[in-house]
């Protein structure tokens, strides 16, 4: 088994069901949840929107292995209505995705696995800007052991 902290942020429709709906997906998809911070809420970081974010952090068990778990953690992203801001590339006709900070219904991000170090094009652990964010250092320091 391992152990992975995850950290959950929506700021969109009802914010509090989003993250219930959410680590409900994340017991049924990853594994069991062992701690789970209350619900903080906060402003927006790195873009301006009037709708405020809900933020909370999860502990979990579980077999995946690191890849796999993104996987999942994208597939909940998606099932609980997440989609991903698109432009159309008139060069290609093809869609690519903006990397900008937007409204959201859901984010999940992998926080900590085990003490796994890892930098790769898709998934860098621990989460390189964890350290620079309140909204994720403050759940996560009260269920951390
Ligand atoms: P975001 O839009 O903030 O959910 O960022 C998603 C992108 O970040 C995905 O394409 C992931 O491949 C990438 N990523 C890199 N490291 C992580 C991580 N530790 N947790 C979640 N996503 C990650």
């Amino acid at each position: 088994m391992h152990t992975v902290y995850l950290s959950l942020g929506t700021n969109l429709g009802d914010k509090k069901q989003n993250l219930l709906s959410a680590i409900t997906e994340i017991a049924r998809r990853i594994g069991p949840i062992k701690a789970q911070s209350a619900f903080l809420e906060t402003e927006p970081w790195g873009f301006e929107s009037p709708n405020t974010f809900l933020n909370a952090a999860v502990c979990v068990e579980t077999t995946l292995s690191p890849l796999a778990l993104l996987r999942k953690t994208q597939q909940i992203e998606r099932l609980l209505g997440r989609t991903q801001k698109t432009i159309l590339s008139p060069q290609q006709g093809s869609r690519r995705s903006l990397p900008t900070y937007h409204d959201r219904i859901i984010d999940i991000d992998i926080l900590l696995y085990d003490d796994l170090h890892i930098s790769t094009p898709t998934l860098t652990i621990p989460h390189p800007l964890m350290n620079e964010r309140d909204f994720v250092l403050i759940p996560l320091k009260e269920i951390m052991k």
